[in-house]
């Protein structure tokens, strides 16, 4: 992410407004997760519950399912992209670094049968096989990781449909495991947020992948100028512009 005046809002809060920020297509997963902190964590904090990250999330996740229904790439794409950036600002209410639960969960290997390409169809696993990681195999930008995910779940072998399906029922898992956290505080359910909002990231690059959205590309187009609607960092819309907004 190239910044301009402060890489940090906090420590010069006489010219926030004068910063900003953008990403670029060799940019790393963390630069991303950090962007969408210093665009988005004030107003998220101040108007936002979990709740409502999780409503926005989901709203745009299932219009990006509408672009796959009716055949309507760029509605697919963009609605991805916001869905995956809502993603982001849900992880940082959590303090969960995105980068490092993706890699945790799938270290270049398919998290069930720990193979890549993914055996599960032949294994067909009844439980998660031990990992074991590969330190230097870490992709170090955005794009690797999808890169990765190409490897490890070739896009051939199923439909876009399918990958689709598959971010609903992700998408249902974060939403569980972000209830039973608030419900009972265990570290384990924050664990579980970990893992669930890993799984999530997965279906976006996999429904990426099957549809040819280079998603690093992408996002550096989209957040060239700090927010992608207001291009102010931090961002001002409004809650009802971002209730009311259709892509
Ligand atoms: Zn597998
Ligand atoms: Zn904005």
């Amino acid at each position: 992410m190239s910044v301009s005046k402060t890489d940090d809002l906090g420590s010069n809060p006489s010219a926030p407004a004068m910063a900003v920020f953008k990403f670029s297509k060799n940019d790393s997963f963390g630069r991303f997760q950090h962007l969408v902190g210093v665009v988005y964590s004030l107003p998220d904090d101040q108007l936002y519950s979990i709740y409502d990250l999780l409503a926005h999330q989901q709203r745009f996740a299932m219009r990006a399912l509408k672009g796959i229904r009716k055949g309507d790439h760029e509605k697919l794409k963009i609605n991805l992209l916001i869905a995956f950036s809502w993603l982001m600002a849900i992880a940082n209410r959590f303090h969960i670094d995105v980068d490092d639960a993706v890699w945790q969960r799938f270290p270049m290997l398919c998290s069930y049968c720990s193979k890549k390409p993914c055996a599960c169809k032949k294994v067909k696993p009844t439980s998660r096989r031990k990992l074991v990681i590969i330190k230097n195999a870490r992709p170090p930008t955005l794009a690797g990781f999808q890169e990765m995910f190409v490897a490890i779940y070739p896009p051939g072998r199923r439909t876009l449909s399918d990958a689709g399906i598959h971010l609903a029922e992700e998408m249902g898992e974060v939403s569980e495991a972000v209830h039973n956290f608030l419900g009972q505080h265990r570290s384990g359910q924050l664990q579980s947020i970990k893992q669930e909002i890993a799984d999530f990231v997965s279906c976006v690059f996999g429904i990426a992948n099957s549809a040819r959205i280079n998603i690093a590309a992408e996002l550096a187009k989209m957040f060239s100028h700090n927010c992608h609607v207001c291009h102010k960092a931090p961002c001002v819309c409004s809650f009802s512009k971002v209730a009311r907004l259709r892509t």
